[in-house]
């Protein structure tokens, strides 16, 4: 198999540029020129770079490959947010979105095709797991968006997609450096968000990273017990533990809680998740329930959601409401699924209002 330049850190696709221009006995430059046009003006393949002289992108073709993702679908809401489906070469299909807000284009990627956790809410848990996304296919949903005519950049990215990226982390991690460095995408770390279940090897190793990627933890429930009950991986790590990891987790963390009507969002809840907040000093996310994810959940109506997020902020807890976006084409968090396996039908964007940012 040709060895794929996109699944390596850009440091280590420059070492085996530099060693291959030597063997062919080519000018040093070469290698930079060729390097620049895999993440700094990503080209869609070897023959594209007609900067190169004819025989040299024959060569490179030959040795290596510049994997492609497959852009099977593409659909745009009335908000402006716009899902992307990719075909990878195996047949799996994976979602990306990409949210407009302001100056800001945040892009929502995948880290896996399918999920394991089974939410009791999402969709993705309910489609199961099928496998680990290589580390170009990752990457490769942003470099995709940067070779459409016109280019989307992204400003922002968030591992909210389909898959725990946590349990990826053998792709994630040169992932993160790619879209980090200054030769690879270079989106500031701190523009970049991972969000797990609570995979407590996988917090410790993204803490262990020297660059401020961020840490948003799906929380969901302030007890272990109704957290057992709609996330399966609080037997494997409890709330406890999860809490005690993001307080050794030497960056603000950021908790996110779905609001599921009758379940999560009684007063008590708010108390209960205030003290686990505030235990780690977290910035709490709350957000709307997204009907086509799995289950028999309800939304928390928005004036509820509004008061609960009122008394975490008595109780001193720093909280945004989130809004939703892209409802209309199924693109919103936990409703990410390949839609030609089993459709669902569309829900109006203005049934669900968007909800302010409190
Ligand atoms: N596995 C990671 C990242 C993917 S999910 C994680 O769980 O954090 C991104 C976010 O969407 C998570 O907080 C997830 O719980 C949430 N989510 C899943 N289904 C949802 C739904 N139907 N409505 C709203 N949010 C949902």
């Amino acid at each position: 198999m040709k060895q794929d330049l996109l699944n390596l850190t850009p440091d280590a696709s420059a070492a085996l540029l530099t060693e291959f221009v030597a063997e062919q006995q080519l000018p040093s430059y070469r290698s930079r020129q060729v390097h620049r046009r895999l993440w700094e003006h990503p080209a869609p393949s070897f023959a594209a770079m007609t900067e190169l002289p004819m025989t040299l992108r024959d060569v490179l073709a030959q040795r290596f490959a510049l994997g492609r993702l497959q852009l099977e679908a593409h659909q745009v809401s009335t908000d402006g947010t716009q899902k992307f489906l990719f075909r990878l070469h195996d047949g799996q299909t994976i979602e990306t979105v990409a949210i407009p807000e302001g100056d800001r284009l945040t892009l929502c990627i995948s880290s896996q095709a399918g999920c394991a956790l089974q939410c009791a809410f999402c969709a993705t848990g309910a489609m199961g797991f099928a496998r680990n996304l290589e580390p170009f296919e990752i990457a490769g949903q942003v470099r995709e968006l940067l070779l459409l005519v016109p280019p989307l950049k992204p400003t922002n990215i968030v591992f909210m997609g389909m898959g725990e990226p946590l349990m990826n982390w053998k792709a994630v991690d040169p992932v993160l450096t790619i879209l980090n460095s200054p030769r690879g995408l270079g989106i500031g770390a701190r523009h970049i968000t991972i969000s797990t279940v609570g995979i407590l090897p996988g917090i410790e190793a993204l803490g262990r990273r020297p660059e401020q990627f961020r840490l948003a933890i799906s929380i969901h429930a302030p007890t272990d017990v109704l957290r057992r009950s709609l996330m399966p991986v609080n037997i494997r790590y409890p709330l406890a533990d999860v809490v005690a990891a993001a307080k050794v987790f030497d960056r603000r963390t950021t908790f996110e809680y779905v609001m599921l009507a009758g379940i999560n969002d009684r007063p008590e809840h708010a108390s209960q998740l205030a003290a686990l907040a505030t235990a780690c000093r977290a910035f709490v996310n709350l957000i709307p329930l997204h009907p086509g994810g799995a289950g028999e959940f309800k939304p928390t109506p928005a004036r509820e959601i509004g008061q609960f997020a009122q008394a975490l902020r008595r109780a001193g807890v720093e909280v945004a409401i989130r809004r939703s976006r892209g409802t209309d084409i199924a693109a919103a968090c936990g409703q990410l699924r390949v839609e030609r396996l089993r459709r669902r039908p569309p829900v109006s964007a203005d049934e669900h209002g968007d909800i302010q940012v409190a």
